[in-house]
C-alpha cells in the first residue's frame, strides 16, 4: 500500500496557529529572544572547534529597538546568522524546529518552553505584526540576505547588505483595530516588563532604546 503525507494548507495552518497555540500575544517576544540566545549559544559552541572563529563574550548582546512613528519593533543579535538556505529552511517551513536537535545535543533544554519545541516560535511574531524582514549574515558566508513575509502570502529572500555576522529582525507592528490595540509592543515600559518577565533564562544582555516623539 501506498502512504501518503496529509496535505496542509500553510496559510490556514498560521492562521489556526496564531489564534489558538498562542493565547497571550505578549509572547512573541520571549519567542524572538530565546532565538537570538540559541543563535549566540551556536556561535559560543562553534567556537570551541574552530579556530577561525573567536568567541569574545563582550561583543555579545540582543538589542531591542521600539520606533514608534515607524511602528516598527527590531531585534538585533550577534549570533551564528543564517545563509541563504537557512533562511529558506529555518524560516520557510511552518512548525519545522531547528534549533531542538542542537539543544538536545547541547543539553540546554530544561523543558519549560513547550511552544518553542514545537519548532512554532518564529512565526509568532506574525500575532503582532503584519510584516516581518530578517536580515541575516551567517558566519559562513560572505553575502547577507533579506527575508520579508506578511506570514500569510509567503516569503521573498533577496541579496542584502549587512557586514557583521548576525540577525536583525524587524516587526511591523499591526495597526490597531477596534477591538485590538497593539500599540503596547512600541511601548518602552511594557516592553521592558515583558522582556522581564520572559529572559531569566538568557545568558546574554538585552539592551533596549526606544525612538519617542
Ligand atoms: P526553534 O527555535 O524551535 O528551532 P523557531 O520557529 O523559533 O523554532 O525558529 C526556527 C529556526 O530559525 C531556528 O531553529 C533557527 O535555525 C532559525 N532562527 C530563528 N531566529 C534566528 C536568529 N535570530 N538567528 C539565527 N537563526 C535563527
Ligand atoms: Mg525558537
Amino acid at each position: 500500500m501506498e502512504k501518503k503525507q496529509f496535505q496542509a494548507e500553510s496559510k490556514r495552518l498560521l492562521e489556526m496557529m496564531i489564534n489558538s497555540i498562542y493565547t497571550q500575544k505578549e509572547i512573541f517576544l520571549r519567542e524572538l529572544i530565546s532565538n537570538s540566545s540559541d543563535a549566540i549559544d551556536k556561535l559560543y559552541y562553534r567556537a570551541l572547534t574552530d579556530e577561525a572563529i573567536n568567541f569574545e563574550q563582550d561583543r555579545y548582546a540582543i538589542h531591542i529597538t521600539a520606533d514608534k512613528e515607524a511602528r516598527t519593533l527590531t531585534l538585533t543579535d550577534t549570533g551564528i546568522g543564517m545563509t541563504k538556505d537557512e533562511l529558506e529552511t529555518n524560516l520557510g517551513t511552518i512548525a519545522k524546529s531547528g534549533s531542538l536537535g542542537f539543544k538536545k545535543t547541547n543539553e540546554m533544554k530544561d523543558g519549560h518552553d513547550i511552544i518553542g519545541q514545537f519548532g512554532v516560535g518564529f512565526y509568532a511574531a506574525f500575532m503582532v505584526a503584519d510584516q516581518v524582514s530578517v536580515v541575516s549574515k551567517s558566519v559562513d558566508a560572505d553575502s547577507a540576505y533579506i527575508w520579508q513575509s506578511d506570514g500569510s502570502d509567503g516569503y521573498t529572500i533577496e541579496e542584502a547588505t549587512k557586514n557583521v555576522p548576525g540577525t536583525e529582525i524587524t516587526l511591523h507592528i499591526k495597526e490597531n483595530t477596534e477591538d485590538e490595540s497593539f500599540d503596547e509592543f512600541l511601548d518602552e515600559h511594557r516592553l521592558k516588563s515583558i522582556v522581564k518577565k520572559y529572559s531569566d533564562f538568557i545568558r546574554y544582555p538585552i539592551k533596549m532604546d526606544v525612538t519617542t516623539y
